[in-house]
């Protein structure tokens, strides 16, 4: 994975943050971070806990491996991860 640009944005629909899989609504400032995979362009939108947490604790992660759809949620220092957690086992179809 090639990140191709990386700016912030404020959201002009409501997003899901690629790190931790939260909602936010319209008019959030978002990181917008587009990359290329095997001649694929995608963009994900990161809110700004995501990226301070990883500036803060995480700054020689090799961010070219790349994160999986809420992949911050399985680090155990990530901040409210176990609220997050409980939200989403709470909302049952
Ligand atoms: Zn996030």
């Amino acid at each position: 994975m090639q990140i191709l640009s990386e700016r912030w944005v404020t959201t002009a629909k409501p997003h899901h943050c690629w790190g931790c899989t939260r909602e936010y609504p319209t008019k959030t400032k978002m990181g917008y971070i587009v990359s290329v995979d095997g001649g694929k362009l995608s963009g994900v939108y990161w809110c700004k806990i995501c990226e301070d947490f990883l500036s803060d604790n995480y700054k020689d992660i090799d961010f070219e491996s790349g994160f999986d759809y809420g992949d911050l949620l399985e680090f155990d220092n990530y901040p409210d991860r176990e609220i997050i957690k409980k939200s989403k086992a709470e909302v049952k179809p």
